[in-house]
Parts: structure tokens; sequence; C-alpha cells
């Protein structure tokens, strides 16, 4: 692994099944995160996003190839529960979170067996409650709060053991759009201060705008890799990914009915340079000169 790198995969691939059945989930996955990231991976449903979440977390083995996580090969640990346990902090689309615990309770369970005695657990859960946002809503029970609320628990719950990297499946997808907001404001924020390398596995573009980097996959594999710089060349990049962008650049010749033929040339113009990969930043860093000039 290189220093500052916390995931590194080469060539990883997932076979689920044999034989005429097998579902190749992954194929030739080589990917490369630095420490402090914080990454989605998008991509349509039964893409491979979640088998590779569990792969970087120790869930589930690879086919074959290898993964590096915080400088351990994962194929190699002697412990992976204890591994999971103090490098991983998970967060699913459903929290988890144990009906019958308070907040502060739930938050707590990780961290038994950790090193920590009783009152220093629930000092950390503590502030874990109150990093989240919730320090008066310790002694309520997941029904007591709401889906926005449980998820920031089960956010403070990952955290508990103070992981280098924290792995969200869809985070948000169960929740409204302002406690989405909310939420990812809040893992944006705990990238920045905690220095937590995060991954969020999401179908939403607008959830993985939110990062600062965005992984495409595609039939098991990354079709596309790149760090977000500037918002018109996100749109750009969502135009060319969509249904019309899609339309017009694979099916150039059919007809395009909802738009006329200059706007349809002036997309097509635009959707080429995406598809040939030119950074279109480049181009309006270059107008912008010329408007100087
Ligand atoms: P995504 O998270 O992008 O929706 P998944 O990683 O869940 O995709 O799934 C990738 C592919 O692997 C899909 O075709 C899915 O049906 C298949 N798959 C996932 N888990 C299993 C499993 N445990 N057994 C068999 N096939 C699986």
């Amino acid at each position: 692994m290189m220093p500052n790198e916390i995931i590194r995969t080469e060539h990883l691939t997932k076979i689920y099944g044999s034989g005429e059945t097998a579902i190749h989930a992954l194929e030739d996955i080589t990917l490369s995160v630095q420490a402090g990231e914080f990454f989605a991976i998008m991509g349509p449903s039964g893409c491979g996003k979640s088998t590779l979440l569990n792969l970087l977390g120790a869930l589930d083995k690879p086919t074959t190839g290898e993964v590096w996580v915080a400088g351990e090969n994962l194929a190699h640990l002697k412990n992976v529960d204890k591994f999971r346990a103090r490098t991983i902090g998970f967060v699913f689309q459903l929290h988890n979170l144990l009906p019958t615990m308070t907040a502060l309770e739930n938050i707590e369970v990780p961290m038994v067996g950790q090193g920590l005695n009783h009152s220093q657990r629930i000092e950390r859960a503590t502030q874990l409650l109150q990093l989240v946002g919730l320090a008066t809503r310790g002694h309520h029970l997941p029904s007591q709060l709401s889906g926005g609320q449980r998820q920031r628990v089960a956010i403070a719950r990952a955290l508990a053991n103070q992981p280098s990297l924290l792995l969200a499946d869809e985070p948000t997808g169960a929740l409204d759009s302002q406690s989405g907001e909310e939420l990812l404001a809040l893992l944006a924020e705990l990238n920045q201060t905690q220095a937590t390398t995060i991954a969020i596995v999401t179908h939403d573009r607008h959830v993985a705008q939110a990062t600062q980097r965005i992984l495409y996959m595609k039939d098991g594999r990354i079709v596309d890799d790149h760090r977000i710089t500037d918002p018109l060349e996100e749109d750009l990049r969502m135009l060319a990914q969509s249904k019309l962008g899609q339309a017009i650049l694979v099916e150039g010749d059919a007809p395009l009915y909802q738009i006329n033929a200059e706007e349809e040339a002036v997309l097509r113009r635009v959707l080429e340079r995406i598809q040939r990969g030119e950074a279109v930043r480049e181009q309006a860093s270059e107008q912008a000169k010329g408007s100087y000039s």
C-alpha cells in the first residue's frame, strides 16, 4: 500500500454460485482510496455496490483478488471480528438499533470488550450523541426517535470505536429529503472534523454529489471514477448518463421529439465531449480567461 492509502483492491472479483447459474457480481475491481476521502459508490441496482462494500468491510471474501484496508491484507487477518470492530463502522439503510435499548446503550454496545470500563463507555457514548446532535435524547428508545434521529444514533454507534473507515449502505434511503440532507451534512462534518474516511453506497446522484469523489459501477465494474470539482461538470455528467443523454449518444439516429433540432445538436456536442473525456472544466476556465482579456 502507498503511505496514505486506506483502501486498496487489486483485481477483485466476486462470483456467487457456480456453473451456468454463476453470477459475476464484481469483475476486476482495482481501486485506491486515500485516508480522509469521502466518496460515493453509485450505479444501477444489481451492479455490485453492496458486494464491493461488503468486501471492503471484511463481511465477505472475494473470489479472486486482494483487499487491503488500513494497512491489513484482509485475506491474512487472524481475527476478522476484532479487525472489523476496531477499524470499520457500518451504517445501513435500516438503522438496526436494538429496540429495547436506549440511544446511549445502543452506542455503548460495540465498545463492550474493547478495553473501556462502564463509566468510560457511557462518557464516550455521551460525547458521540453530542457529536451527532442528540445530546438530550440519550435515554430515548429507538421507537421514541424520528427516522433521521435513529440514523444519527446508528452513525454514533458506528463511530464508537473510532474506526478509520465508515461504510454506509444507502444511509439516507429510508429518510425524507430534509432528514437525508441533514444526515449528509453530518457525514461531511464527521469526515472533516474526525478525519474519518467515509464510503457511501447510493443510487441517488444528489447524495453522491455531497461527497468528494464518485465511483460509478456497471455490471460489476467501475466504469467511471472522478473527483467532484465543479457543479456544472457534475450536471453535464448526469446528463451524459441520463436516458436522454444515452438516447442521443447511443441511439443517435433515433428522433427525439421533446427537443428541437438545434437543442439536440448542442446536446450532442456537449455529450460527445464528455464521453471523449475532455475536461469541460478546462473549457470553462479558458472562457473565463477569455472574458478578462
Ligand atoms: P447492488 O448493491 O449494486 O444492488 P449487489 O452487490 O447487491 O448489487 O449485487 C450484485 C449482483 O450479485 C446481483 O446480480 C445480485 O443479484 C447478486 N448477489 C448479491 N448477493 C448475492 C448472494 N448472496 N448470492 C447470490 N447472488 C448475489
